[in-house]
C-alpha cells in the first residue's frame, strides 16, 4: 500500500506526477526517517521488511519462551494426574537417596547383582487371589500413608499417578517415564502410569496401590530435568522401589494373615545372586529391620550390614 506510506508526507513535499517535479536530493534524505518510520509501521515495503521479519521472529521465539515457562508451571500433577513437571514436589525428592547410596557403595557389583535378582515382576505375586479386596484396601492404606508428606501440595493417591484402564501393562500403563521433546508443549516431566486394576497371575494377586507407590518412588528419585531414561539402568532405578515392593508385599501379606511382623513366611520364592539363593521372605524381614534402624530404604541399602548381607557374610 505505498499510498499509505506516502501519506505521512507533508502535502508540499509529495511527488507532483502531473508535473514531474522532483523533490530536491537534500529535501529527500531529511525525509527519510519519516518513510523508514513509517514502512516500519505498516510494513508495506520490501527493502524495509527484511529487520521488521527479524522482530517477528524474535517475538515468536519470546512468546514461546514465555510460553513454555507458563506452561512448566500450570502442567502440573493437579491439572494431569501422574504428570509431575519441574514444579512437581514428588519429583527428585528422594534424588539424593539414590545419589549417596551410589556415591556410599561405589555401585559394587553385588548391589547390580541383587538389584537384577528382585527385579523379576513374576516374584511379587504372593497374596492369594482369594484375598484380593483386604489386600487392595490394606496397600491403600499404606500408599496414603506414604503420599502423605506432599498433602500440604495437593498430591494425592488419585492424582500422584496417572490411572489408567489401558490394560497394556509396560508398555502403556504400571511404567514411569520421562516425557520431554515427545509431548505437546515441549515442556519435561516424568509421567507415572498404573492400570487401575490389579494384576493376577496364576492366582495370586499384585494390589495397585503396590504398583503405584513403586512407580512413585521412581518420580522421586529421578533427578529434575533429567534427560536420560529410567530404563538406561545405569543408575540402579531399581533397587530401592523394588526393595520397598517386597517390603510392602510382606507386610500386607502379615496383616492379611495375622502374622507376626517379625515372623519369616515361607513363599517358596527364592531370588539368587553373589550371596546364593536368599528367600524372598528373609529379604523382606532383613531390608524392613534395616529401614527402620535408619530411617529410609536408601541409607539401609547403602549400609555396612546390607553390604554383608548382599555379600553373604549374614
Ligand atoms: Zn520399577
Amino acid at each position: 500500500m505505498p499510498s499509505q506510506l506516502w501519506y505521512n508526507f507533508p502535502m508540499e513535499s509529495l511527488p507532483d506526477k502531473s508535473n514531474q517535479r522532483k523533490i530536491p536530493r537534500r529535501e529527500f534524505l531529511k525525509k527519510l526517517p519519516i518513510i523508514a518510520g513509517s514502512a516500519m509501521a505498516l510494513g508495506t515495503d520490501n527493502i524495509l521488511s527484511a529487520p521488521h521479519h527479524k522482530e517477528k521472529q524474535t517475538k515468536n521465539v519470546e512468546i514461546e519462551k514465555d510460553r513454555k515457562s507458563r506452561l512448566q508451571k500450570e502442567l502440573n500433577f493437579n491439572n494431569i494426574p501422574g504428570s509431575h513437571t519441574l514444579d512437581s514436589v514428588v519429583v527428585g525428592s528422594r534424588h539424593e537417596e539414590v545419589e549417596r547410596l551410589i556415591g556410599e557403595t561405589n555401585m559394587c557389583p553385588e548391589l547390580i547383582d541383587f538389584e537384577k535378582a528382585i527385579y523379576v515382576p513374576v516374584d511379587k505375586y504372593i497374596i492369594p487371589v482369594d484375598k484380593k479386596d483386604e489386600a487392595e484396601r490394606i496397600a491403600e492404606r499404606y500408599f496414603s500413608e506414604y503420599v502423605k508428606k506432599y498433602k500440604n501440595s495437593g498430591v494425592t493417591i488419585e492424582n500422584s499417578v496417572h490411572w489408567t484402564t489401558a490394560d497394556v501393562r509396560m508398555a502403556a500403563s504400571d511404567k514411569t517415564f520421562i516425557d520431554d521433546a515427545e509431548n505437546n508443549s515441549y515442556t519435561w516431566r516424568v509421567c507415572a502410569v498404573v492400570e487401575n486394576k490389579g494384576r493376577i497371575l496364576k492366582g495370586k494377586y499384585l494390589p495397585r496401590y503396590v504398583v503405584a507407590y513403586h512407580e512413585l518412588m521412581h518420580v522421586e528419585e529421578i533427578e529434575r530435568g533429567e534427560k536420560v531414561s529410567i530404563f538406561n539402568n545405569q543408575k540402579l532405578s531399581e533397587i530401592l522401589p523394588t526393595t520397598q515392593t517386597i517390603i510392602l508385599l510382606d507386610r500386607i501379606y502379615k496383616e492379611l494373615f495375622s502374622r507376626n511382623l517379625s515372623e519369616e513366611i515361607d513363599y517358596e520364592i527364592f531370588l539368587n545372586w553373589g550371596a546364593g539363593k536368599v528367600a524372598l521372605g528373609k529379604i523382606a524381614n532383613f531390608y524392613r529391620k534395616l529401614e527402620e534402624k535408619y530411617g529410609g530404604i536408601g541409607l539401609a541399602m547403602a549400609s555396612q550390614e546390607s553390604l554383608e548381607f548382599l555379600y553373604g557374610k549374614i
